[in-house]
């Protein structure tokens, strides 16, 4: 392999995305100029009042929602535990209830799914097909008179698959106009968009959505800071208490300039996201053929085309780890990640793996995923260290598997 240093070439955009300087120079004028409490009824308090309200604004019309259902959060992490924890501990006790997922919904459902169960509410798992997509006629199945909310992901975090959003919400509107007539409580709909917003329209009215998570890292903007889009406030109660912030379903201190700073990513990132992501989709398809022609024994992850985000390649090689062949790229340069970043830091086979039962069974994958700094140069040089870093994984393969015979 060679030695030469490169420059280094992030291909980590699904893990988090470097700040756009616009929202860095916005974060510092309010932190500087604006630094007064939005909820002090003095000059200085409304006048942070006003840059919060506007940023509030702003990302209610970017995913075509009203600025009052916007309830600022930590990041998505947050505004999925608010969701789940909020609406299931919100419903009716000593009633059946039931909360659906997908099984390959990032951790911050999963877990609050099964923290759920001690409230008594029942959870189950929606199995998908062997590109990840969600299966419909599986959906329809599992729904039962007693399924208060569905959670599903526009965009998955590792395989970049983009979920039939509309049609589950159009489902689940027609479902609703039946239960009304047998007087059963509606299902609510939440959809984490946090990896959608970067290059796919979020539409809330057209997703028939209730509520919605988005994360600022994710889009060009700082991280520690998100959204939950809360069209409706019933059933959904705070799992933190202490203030009247954010209608009272996120009590604590406002962050203003990170709110402003996240509204001023997703300003820029809407201006440009159908050129971009033109651009990246065609970087992608480039790249996938490349990547075949390359290496023949290449397992390809998830589904191509229309029906997967335009920034994400995944796939992995029969016999090799990917783990290893990462470690090994960030040597040479290349930032890649082996699935999500919380995954790969806890070092557990990937959930999202097994729930597509792939061939030869893989823990984990390469997941490459690109944005606004990656050139098609940058691509090309990645595959060509893919091939000296998978070449030279074979030869020690080879030798070690010589010397045991
Ligand atoms: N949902 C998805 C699909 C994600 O990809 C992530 C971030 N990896 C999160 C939620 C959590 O977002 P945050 O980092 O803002 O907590």
């Amino acid at each position: 392999m060679s030695s030469i240093k490169r420059k280094s070439i992030y291909l980590d955009y699904a893990a988090t995305t470097p700040v756009d300087p616009a929202v860095v120079e916005e974060y510092r004028r309010v932190q500087e100029y604006h630094f007064g409490n939005p909820h002090s009824r003095h000059a200085f308090g409304q006048a942070a009042l006003v840059e919060l309200d506007r940023a509030r604004d702003v990302i209610a019309a970017s995913v075509n929602a009203e600025p009052l259902s916007v309830l600022f959060t930590s990041g998505a992490t947050e505004a999925n535990n608010l969701v789940i924890r909020g609406v299931c501990d919100g419903l009716a006790r000593g009633k059946k209830n039931q909360f659906l997922c997908s099984a390959i919904e990032h951790p911050s459902v999963i877990e609050p799914a099964q923290w759920v169960k001690r409230l008594g509410v029942g959870v189950e798992m929606l199995g998908v097909n062997r590109q990840g997509l969600l299966r419909l006629d599986e959906l329809e199945a599992k729904v039962t008179d007693d399924t208060r909310l569905i959670s599903v992901m526009a965009v998955n975090n590792e395989i970049g698959s983009i979920q039939p959003v509309s049609e589950i919400g159009a489902w689940i509107a027609q479902k609703n106009a039946d239960r009304s007539g047998r007087e059963i409580d509606p299902i609510l709909f939440h959809v984490d968009a946090t990896q959608a917003l970067l290059t796919l329209p979020v539409d809330l009215s057209q997703w028939g959505a209730d509520f919605c998570s988005l994360s600022s890292h994710k889009v060009y903007g700082p991280k520690g800071v998100g959204a939950l889009i809360a069209r409706s406030l019933q059933p959904l109660v705070p799992f933190m208490h202490g203030g009247p912030q954010e209608r009272g379903r996120r009590p604590g201190t406002v962050n203003v300039p990170g709110i402003v700073a996240f509204a001023k990513a997703v300003q820029i990132n809407e201006a440009e996201k159908s050129s971009e992501a033109k651009r990246l989709r065609s970087m992608r398809d480039e790249t996938l053929d490349v990547l075949r022609s390359t290496f023949p024994d290449l397992q390809w992850v998830g589904p191509v085309g229309e029906q997967r985000v335009p920034n994400n390649l995944n796939f992995y090689f029969p016999g090799l780890d990917s783990g290893t062949l990462a470690l090994t790229l960030d040597l040479e340069g290349f930032a890649v990640s082996t699935g999500s970043a919380c995954a790969a830091g806890a070092e557990i086979a990937s959930h999202v793996l097994n729930a597509l039962a792939l061939p030869f069974s893989p823990r984990s994958s390469l997941r490459i995923t690109f944005g606004r700094q990656t050139q098609a140069e940058d691509l090309k040089q990645f595959v060509a260290a893919l091939q000296r870093v998978v070449t030279h994984q074979r030869s020690l393969h080879r030798s070690t598997s010589s010397e045991r015979s």
